[in-house]
């Protein structure tokens, strides 16, 4: 046994049923599935398995109450979500702990996401109040243009196992603010951040019904009914790009609204004039937050060859003194990938580009032991045909590519399937302009190594996706525009 009493008790805490219709109800059939500590590789408790069956259960109760929901006052739709931010600041060590359990990124990096989660939750407790219309003279002064803004209708939102509870809030925040019911179903990997999340919602005062919380270890089997229904109106999904592409497949049949929050390739650029200890500080904060396991991830440096050398030697020092163990224990700054697949998969990426002439500066190696650690890893002399070149990572592996010009810079940022985001650093500010400009992705960091933010629009363009989550935008994609032609 390798969790100890407190570890215990937290996990006890969680509840391990579906929630629909504000019940907790096991899977029809009474199945479960296993939850590990990638740290261990252990079991560490089990959670209902849901079945089709149940997945429908759940699309009932949100459809019954949609109608009603959607008259509720706004203010009071805010303030669920603002009583459900306090409790989640409240029960933070809990819930991060929680969370490092089943996802095994270290405790100060699970309580940062548990405060970005919650922040989406009290940002969209404001913006709850604030939608509005229009009301314009028609051009010819005879009649009336009036717009209106009614919630899309029912949704299911689909998560993925990295950010176990922020990708749910970023979704059931501006849902249930613009009054929306939601079911949603988290990675089977990671489901208690998620239970636990609607438990607080459930505490703080959500009627039953307008959320509900299916986990189960068959997602296609159980998802692809729902996505067929007509009752349902929109999809939402953060995950990869071929799963975000076959749920576009099977969302066109009943012309769902859609959301894709998909994979990335972020290009970190470092100019000749950059502040390089600043840009090593972005790098570490782009490369290494959540064990290389986000989609904003930088995946490769792309580095002015004049100070290529110097910003690679400061880069493997950095990542060399990163202390890598359970992230429960003290002082621990990288954790396990999530399971034994990942970092095969970072295996493979590092051993394709080792075997094409990169060199491996520091790490490049599985770690031995029990559960599923990879050495922070420096490549450097990466040739342009190794296969993390054009691929997600999501490890902590940074491969170091040289560049010649600004121009070869956004060439090679933009030359990948993906648009994401991206990172840049100068000191040059017509420069960071031009090259802000000229990049394909939703977002950058100039000069920062992290964008995410609950008051900003987060999203992708080409093959990253597209909908935009948090900021004035995130309520958008859960309202409908209805306009109201009067005639005078
Ligand atoms: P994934 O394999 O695509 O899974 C994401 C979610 O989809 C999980 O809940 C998964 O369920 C479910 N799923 C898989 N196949 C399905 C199907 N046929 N029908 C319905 N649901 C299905 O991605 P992941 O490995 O969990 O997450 C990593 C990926 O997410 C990376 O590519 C990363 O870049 C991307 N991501 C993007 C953003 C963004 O905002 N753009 C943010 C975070 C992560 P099960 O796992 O339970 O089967």
């Amino acid at each position: 046994m390798s969790t100890n009493v407190t570890e215990q008790t937290i996990i006890d805490k969680v509840e391990k049923r579906l929630y629909v219709g504000g019940e907790w109800r096991d899977a029809a059939g009474g199945g479960t599935l296993s939850v590990e500590d990638p740290s261990t590789g252990e079991a560490i408790c089990e959670v209902a398995d849901a079945t089709p069956e149940d997945a429908m259960a759940a699309l009932d109760a949100a459809s019954e109450v949609q109608k009603e929901w959607a008259k509720h006052p706004p203010r009071k739709r805010g303030e669920i979500l603002r009583r459900a931010y306090e409790k989640l600041v409240e029960r933070i060590d809990e819930l991060a702990l929680l969370m490092t359990l089943e996802m095994g990124k270290p405790i100060g990096e699970s309580k940062g996401e548990i405060l970005y989660a919650a922040d989406f939750l009290r940002w969209f407790s404001e913006e709850a109040v604030r939608i509005d219309g229009r009301y314009a003279v028609a051009p010819n002064g005879a009649g009336r243009l009036l717009t209106m803004k009614q919630p899309v209708g029912p949704c299911l939102a689909i998560t993925p196992w990295n950010f176990p509870m922020a990708m749910g809030t970023r979704k059931i925040g501006p849902a249930i603010a613009a009054g929306c019911t939601i079911i949603v179903k988290p990675a089977q990997l990671t489901p208690l951040s998620m239970l636990a999340l609607a438990q607080i919602l459930e505490e703080s005062g959500l009627p039953p019904g307008v959320l509900n919380v299916i986990t189960s270890s068959s997602s296609g089997a159980t998802m692809s009914p729902l996505i067929s229904d007509r009752r349902l109106r929109k999809l939402t999904f953060t995950g990869s790009t071929p799963v975000g592409r076959k749920l576009m497949e099977q969302a066109s049949g009943n012309l769902l609204r859609l959301s894709m929050e998909l994979g990335g390739n972020a290009p970190f650029l470092v100019f000749d004039d950059a502040d390089l200890d600043a840009a090593v500080e972005g790098a570490m904060l782009a490369k290494m937050r959540n064990i290389g396991e986000a989609c904003t991830a930088a995946n490769r440096f792309h580095v002015a060859d004049s100070v290529a050398d110097e910003f690679s030697e400061k880069l493997v020092e950095k990542m060399s003194a990163l202390k890598v163990g359970r992230g429960t224990e003290e002082g621990v700054q990288v954790g396990p990938l999530i399971d034994d697949d990942q970092r095969g998969k970072v295996s493979d990426l590092v051993e394709d580009a080792l075997s094409k002439g990169a060199k491996a500066l520091v790490g490049a190696g599985k770690m031995d032991g029990r559960g599923y650690f990879y050495e922070p890893t420096v490549l450097g002399d990466v040739p342009e045909d190794a296969d993390l070149r054009q691929e997600e990572i999501f490890g902590p592996v940074a491969p170091i590519f040289s560049v010649s010009s600004e121009e070869e810079a956004i060439e090679a940022a933009n030359n990948t399937e993906y648009g994401l985001v991206a990172y840049v650093y100068t000191r040059d500010l017509k420069r960071a302009l031009r090259v802000c400009e000229g990049l394909e992705t939703g977002m950058v960091g100039l000069n920062r190594g992290m964008v995410s933010n609950a008051s900003a629009p987060f999203g992708g363009v080409k093959h990253s996706g597209f909908g935009r989550e948090g900021g004035a935008e995130g309520i958008e994609e859960y309202l409908e525009t209805k306009y109201i032609s009067v005639d005078l």
